[in-house]
C-alpha cells in the first residue's frame, strides 16, 4: 500500500477463528486479562479496553486503575476492579498502558518481569521510549509481548519523527520489532504488524470511522484477548486489528462509530 522499501505479506491478515465453546467449559477456560492504567481523567481508556478485552470473548477481565477515584461501573459490571498490587501478574494477560498516565512507568519493571503475556500501549509506550532501562528489561522478556504504537508513539520508541515513520511505515514497524523482540503493530491507515524474523503484514481492513477517541484502547482489549485464549503474540495482534478494522467497515451508515460502540460490536 502506501510504503514500501520492506516487503510486506498481506496474505498473513485474516480474521480471528470462529472459537467454539465446549459445553463443559467454564469461565477459567477462555482466559483472564488485566488493564493496568486509566490515570486521574483517563479512567474511560481502561474501562474500553476491559469492555473490549470481555466483548472479544476473555473469560474474566479485571482492571486495575491508577488512581482511587469510584469505580466506573455503570455500562461495564462485568469488570472487577483491583489495586494495581493484587494482580497476579504471572497468571494475567496484561493490556498496560491505556490512559496511564506518568504514573504507568513506576509499575512497568514489574509488569515487564512478571506478566504471562503483554500488550503494552499508549502511555505505557511513551514511559518505554523515555528510559533505557526499561528498554532492556522489555528485550530480557521472553514471554509474548505486543506493543501497539500510533506514528508519533512510534517516532518516540525510534527517536525518530512522526514524518519519518509514516515515510517508510513498513520498515519502522520491523525495526521496532527487531530492537525490542516483540510483535509491532503500527497503527494508522494500513496498519502494520510486524514480528523479529517475519514479513511485515498490512491489514487490508478498517478505515477513517476509526478516528476517534478510545478505539486504540479497544484495539488492545482485543488483541488481550486473543492471547489469552491461547494464540500466539503475533496470531493475536494480525486477528484483533483485522476484526478492529472489519467491525468499523461493517459499520451501519448514520449511526455513531465510538470506541465504546465498537468494542460492544466485538463477538
Ligand atoms: P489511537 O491512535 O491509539 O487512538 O488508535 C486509533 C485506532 O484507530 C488504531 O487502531 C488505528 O489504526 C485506527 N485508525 C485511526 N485512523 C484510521 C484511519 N484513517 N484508517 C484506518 N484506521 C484508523
Ligand atoms: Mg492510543
Amino acid at each position: 500500500q502506501q510504503c514500501a522499501t520492506a516487503q510486506a505479506d498481506a496474505t498473513l491478515a485474516g480474521p480471528p477463528p470462529t472459537r467454539t465453546r465446549a459445553h463443559a467449559s467454564h469461565k477459567g477456560s477462555y482466559g483472564d486479562v488485566a488493564v493496568l492504567g486509566g490515570a486521574p481523567g483517563m479512567r474511560g481508556a481502561a474501562v474500553l479496553a476491559g469492555s473490549a478485552a470481555l466483548h472479544a470473548g476473555a473469560g474474566r477481565v479485571y482492571v486495575a486503575a491508577l488512581d482511587s477515584g469510584p469505580d466506573l461501573t455503570t455500562d461495564a459490571p462485568e469488570l472487577m476492579w483491583r489495586a494495581p498490587a493484587e494482580l497476579a501478574l504471572a497468571r494475567l494477560t496484561v493490556a498496560c498502558g491505556c490512559g496511564g498516565g506518568p504514573q504507568i512507568a513506576a509499575w512497568l519493571p514489574q509488569v515487564l518481569a512478571e506478566a504471562a503475556q503483554l500488550v503494552l500501549d499508549a502511555d505505557a509506550l511513551n514511559a518505554l521510549a523515555a528510559d533505557e532501562g526499561l528498554q532492556d528489561r522489555l528485550r530480557q522478556r521472553r514471554q509474548p509481548t505486543v506493543l501497539t504504537p500510533h506514528p508519533l508513539e512510534a517516532a518516540r520508541l525510534l527517536g525518530s519523527s512522526t514524518a519519518a515513520v509514516q515515510a517508510d511505515r513498513l520498515a519502522a514497524a520491523q525495526t521496532l520489532a527487531e530492537r525490542f523482540g516483540a510483535v509491532v503493530v503500527l497503527k494508522g491507515s494500513g496498519t502494520v504488524v510486524a514480528a523479529p524474523g517475519q514479513a511485515p503484514a498490512i491489514n487490508p481492513t478498517g478505515n477513517a470511522r476509526l478516528a476517534t477517541a478510545g478505539t486504540g484502547d479497544v484495539l488492545a482489549g482485543f488483541v488481550a484477548s486473543h492471547l489469552a485464549a491461547g494464540s500466539s503474540a503475533s496470531e493475536a495482534a494480525r486477528h484483533a486489528v483485522y476484526q478492529h478494522g472489519a467491525l468499523a467497515d461493517a459499520w451501519p451508515a448514520g449511526q455513531a462509530l465510538t470506541a465504546s460502540a465498537l468494542a460492544r460490536a466485538a463477538n
